[in-house]
Protein backbone atom coordinates (compact mmCIF):
# COMPACT_ATOMS: atom_id res chain seq x y z
CA UNK A 1 0.00 0.00 0.00
CA UNK A 2 1.25 3.68 -0.71
CA UNK A 3 1.94 5.40 2.39
CA UNK A 4 1.47 9.50 2.70
CA UNK A 5 4.32 11.90 2.10
CA UNK A 6 4.31 13.26 5.33
CA UNK A 7 6.20 16.30 3.69
CA UNK A 8 3.54 17.35 1.60
CA UNK A 9 2.35 20.61 2.49
CA UNK A 10 -1.60 20.47 1.38
CA UNK A 11 -1.79 16.84 3.22
CA UNK A 12 -4.21 17.50 6.03
CA UNK A 13 -2.56 16.36 9.33
CA UNK A 14 -4.94 13.17 9.75
CA UNK A 15 -3.26 12.15 6.78
CA UNK A 16 -5.98 11.87 3.99
CA UNK A 17 -6.12 8.51 2.37
CA UNK A 18 -4.65 7.78 -1.20
CA UNK A 19 -7.63 7.70 -4.07
CA UNK A 20 -5.14 7.26 -7.02
CA UNK A 21 -1.74 5.87 -7.43
CA UNK A 22 0.14 6.61 -10.62
CA UNK A 23 3.55 5.60 -10.76
CA UNK A 24 6.44 7.99 -11.64
CA UNK A 25 8.16 6.09 -14.38
CA UNK A 26 5.71 7.51 -17.03
CA UNK A 27 7.09 11.09 -15.91
CA UNK A 28 5.15 14.08 -16.84
CA UNK A 29 2.02 11.72 -18.16
CA UNK A 30 1.44 10.36 -14.81
CA UNK A 31 1.44 13.95 -13.07
CA UNK A 32 -0.64 15.22 -15.32
CA UNK A 33 -3.06 12.51 -14.99
CA UNK A 34 -2.91 13.33 -11.34
CA UNK A 35 -3.86 16.60 -12.11
CA UNK A 36 -6.73 15.67 -13.88
CA UNK A 37 -8.07 13.00 -11.72
CA UNK A 38 -7.81 16.13 -8.36
CA UNK A 39 -9.56 18.35 -10.86
CA UNK A 40 -12.42 16.44 -11.55
CA UNK A 41 -12.62 15.16 -7.99
CA UNK A 42 -13.29 18.43 -6.60
CA UNK A 43 -11.74 20.23 -3.95
CA UNK A 44 -11.81 17.34 -1.21
CA UNK A 45 -8.28 16.35 -2.96
CA UNK A 46 -4.95 17.38 -4.08
CA UNK A 47 -1.98 15.64 -6.19
CA UNK A 48 1.50 15.53 -5.02
CA UNK A 49 4.37 13.40 -6.19
CA UNK A 50 6.31 11.13 -3.57
CA UNK A 51 9.94 10.63 -4.10
CA UNK A 52 10.23 7.77 -1.76
CA UNK A 53 7.35 5.67 -3.91
CA UNK A 54 8.37 7.37 -6.72
CA UNK A 55 4.72 7.77 -7.59
CA UNK A 56 1.86 10.81 -8.26
CA UNK A 57 -0.59 10.11 -5.76
CA UNK A 58 -3.79 11.67 -5.19
CA UNK A 59 -5.13 12.58 -1.88
CA UNK A 60 -8.71 12.51 -0.32
CA UNK A 61 -7.72 15.27 2.30
CA UNK A 62 -11.09 13.96 4.88
CA UNK A 63 -10.33 10.51 4.01
ZN1 LIG B 1 -0.06 15.75 -0.16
Amino acid sequence: MPTLATRCRQCPPSGGTVVAYLPGQEGHRSGHRAWELTQRTGHRHHDHYDPDLDAFLVIDNDG
